[in-house]
């Protein structure tokens, strides 16, 4: 710490990411400068919210001022626009931390997400990744901060030009009473936001329902003004009718740093056992923590009776809508509540259903109303949405009846009851192939006899597809059946007479094969699914298919080896050439040779990569070479 008589003035560096950020931000060409304000009245709003909190346990951190307000004071004379707030305040090493010289995850994140988007990046991101002060420099080449925390003995200021250092020393008598004071010496061609008509506007269009009251002092003939500019009452409370939809969506971005408008949002109060209010949104980009489950989440805001209590309350939302963002508003919870203590808290896990049951009903009536949106949002969040069907059984219904799935049937996606409604007469199950992709999915040989038959299957190509799959098992009394396991044959005598039949024609060559594989397969059989292609690969009832078992060895689980069962088909007739060459010459060479192609090209066609592609090269390229010399005999 400082000592402000030998030392009056300390010299700071700059974490070097921030000065990345500040350099790009000084230099910045981006237009909509005004964002700066947004930012800082926010921080400013969140030091308020942050002084009530703690006021709760402490009262006497108000001293004996207890007004809590956000103020702009633009002064023409100096050039300069100051934002203060009663709040919190800053103590030295906050300053020094806060301010410049922690390492931020945030700021890393900013610089790639900007260099990712070229020459001229949206920097209204910048709230997003907590590095929103920085925005100072879009209008000032000079900030000065002021801040005294809240009982505190002394204040200190904090000044920097984004140079690589800033300077703190200590300014007891600039800063009499609590919080902190932002000065910002604007640049030349920024001095539009010295203007009390135009700051007013942007207040009313960014901040209007920020909680607190935000007051504009001017000097109007020499005298001076000051007027509230805000509604300064929290926009939940407010009846629906009261909100416009531009007031919804500003007070998203307020919420979220995302500048995106949201899909879709619901606002209620509930009335009962548990009296609450509740705003939340479907972002219309995906949180960028969504899939990355180390990140601090943003989730929904706790307040209990109008005080904020914490962000990201992660007990109000099952994880599988962790892409939800919003408010909920407590008055029967205890305003000294800790993530602790709600855990197990009845009152909490009431809101929370409320909180399931208005998300689910509200992307309930976008996938009815506006389809398009749906499908924007499915397109987002679905593979989030299906891990319910998995872990949350309470909801398995609702959400299935959220799903969409592309099928053989074209184009766009269809629903579970969608497929229900189309099944053809004497289909008694819904089916579905896994596989890495659509197109993998419409040429999956397992799916050959469903589609002879024209009944429609199901694309299931996200990776969570078959955990979640096997999570649901039936909808609405119909089974979902794998096209890959499913028993075609299955209560059909004849069917399975005449499969058994022609297991026993084929018998040298199933003999055969299975000699030459090994340990490589389970089992070879006829197969009865098939049509087109000679073999497939079938994976037994309970087991990983193959994209998993891929990803999780990729991600260094251990995976046990699965063996599989090859399935060839008895009508295709390089199967029925083999057969004769294997009951004629049993141990001849080549035979082993096609049947390992024949495993080999049933791996590629499901995308599993084989293990010696050079000895697959070799045998191709010599059964190319016969084909080609036969073909020049001719
Ligand atoms: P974020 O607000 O997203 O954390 P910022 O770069 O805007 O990121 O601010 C960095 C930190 O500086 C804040 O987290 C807060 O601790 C502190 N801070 C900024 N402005 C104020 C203020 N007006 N009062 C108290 N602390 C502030």
């Amino acid at each position: 710490m400082a000592d402000s008589d030998e030392k009056p003035v300390e010299t700071h560096r700059f974490q070097a990411e921030v000065t990345q950020v500040l350099h790009l931000v000084v230099n910045s060409l981006y237009s909509h400068k005004d964002v700066f304000l947004r930012e800082l009245v926010s921080n400013a709003s969140d030091a308020l919210d942050k002084l009530r909190f703690k006021s709760i346990q402490e009262p006497q951190v108000l001293g004996d001022d207890a007004t809590m307000e956000i103020r702009i004071t633009p002064d023409e004379a100096q050039g300069t626009l100051t934002l203060e707030d009663t709040g919190v305040g800053m103590t030295h090493d906050e300053l020094v931390q806060n301010l410049g010289t922690i390492a931020h995850s945030g700021s890393k994140k900013f610089l790639e997400a900007l260099r990712a988007r070229g020459d001229n990046p949206d920097l209204s991101l910048i709230g997003q990744f907590g590095v929103g002060f920085y925005s100072a420099w879009l209008v000032a080449d000079r900030v000065e901060v002021v801040s005294r925390a809240a009982g505190a003995g002394e204040a200190w200021r904090w000044a920097s030009t984004a140079e690589e250092t800033f300077t703190v020393e200590r300014a007891d008598e600039a800063r009499p009473g609590r919080g902190t004071a932002v000065i910002l010496h604007l640049k030349g061609d920024t001095r539009e936001f010295l203007d009390g008509w135009r700051l007013k506007e942007l207040v009313k269009k960014y901040s209007d329902f920020v909680a607190h009251p935000i007051v504009l002092a001017t000097t109007e003939e020499d005298k001076p003004r000051v007027e509230t500019v805000n509604q300064a009452s929290a926009l939940w409370q407010r009846a629906r009718a009261d909100v416009t939809p531009e007031q919804y969506q500003s007070f998203y971005k307020h919420l979220t740093d995302d500048w995106e408008a949201p899909l879709a949002w619901t606002h209620f109060h509930v009335e009962g056992n548990q009296l609450f209010a509740g705003l939340l949104y479907v972002p219309g980009r995906p949180p960028f923590e969504l899939d990355n489950p180390a990140e601090p989440r943003r989730g929904v805001r706790l307040f209990v009776k109008r005080v904020f209590i914490m962000d990201n309350c992660e007990v109000l939302l099952p994880t599988w809508l962790r892409f939800v963002r919003g408010v909920i508003d407590s008055e029967d919870l205890p305003l000294n509540v800790s993530r602790e203590t709600l855990q197990d808290s009845a009152v909490v896990r009431a809101i929370r259903k409320q909180v399931v049951k208005k998300t689910l009903d509200l992307l309930d009536d976008l996938a009815r109303d506006r389809q398009d949106d749906y499908l924007k949002a499915w397109g987002l969040y679905g593979r989030v949405l299906k891990e319910a069907l998995h872990s949350d059984w309470e909801y398995r219904d609702r959400v299935a009846a959220l799903l969409r799935f592309s099928s053989s049937q074209g184009e766009g996606l269809v629903s579970l009851q969608g497929y229900i409604d189309r099944m053809k007469p004497g289909q008694e199950s819904i089916y579905y192939v896994l596989a890495d992709n659509a197109r993998a999915a419409a040429e999956s040989p397992h799916a050959e006899a469903l589609r002879k038959r024209e009944w429609e299957v199901l694309y299931l190509t996200d990776l969570i597809d078959q955990w979640a799959i096997e999570g649901l098992r039936e909808y609405k009394g119909k089974k979902l059946l794998s096209a890959e396991r499913a028993d075609l044959s299955a209560g059909d005598e004849t069917a399975k007479k005449a499969r058994e039949e022609k297991q026993g024609v084929l018998k040298p060559l199933l003999e055969r094969a299975q000699a030459v594989l090994g340990e490589r397969v389970k089992d070879v059989v006829a197969s009865d699914r098939l049509t087109d292609s000679p073999a497939c690969l079938v994976t037994p009832e309970g087991a990983l298919n193959p994209s998993l078992e891929r990803v999780l060895r990729a991600h260094g689980k251990d995976v046990p080896v699965v063996r599989r069962t090859l399935e060839v088909n008895p009508e295709h007739p390089l199967i029925q050439g083999l057969l004769q060459v294997a009951s004629r010459e049993p141990d001849a060479e080549r035979v082993r040779d096609w049947i390992e192609l024949l495993y080999e090209q049933a791996l590629l066609v499901e995308g599993t990569p084989i293990e010696d592609p050079h000895r697959f090269a070799r045998r191709l390229t010599a059964l190319l070479q016969q084909a080609v010399t036969a073909d020049n005999r001719v």
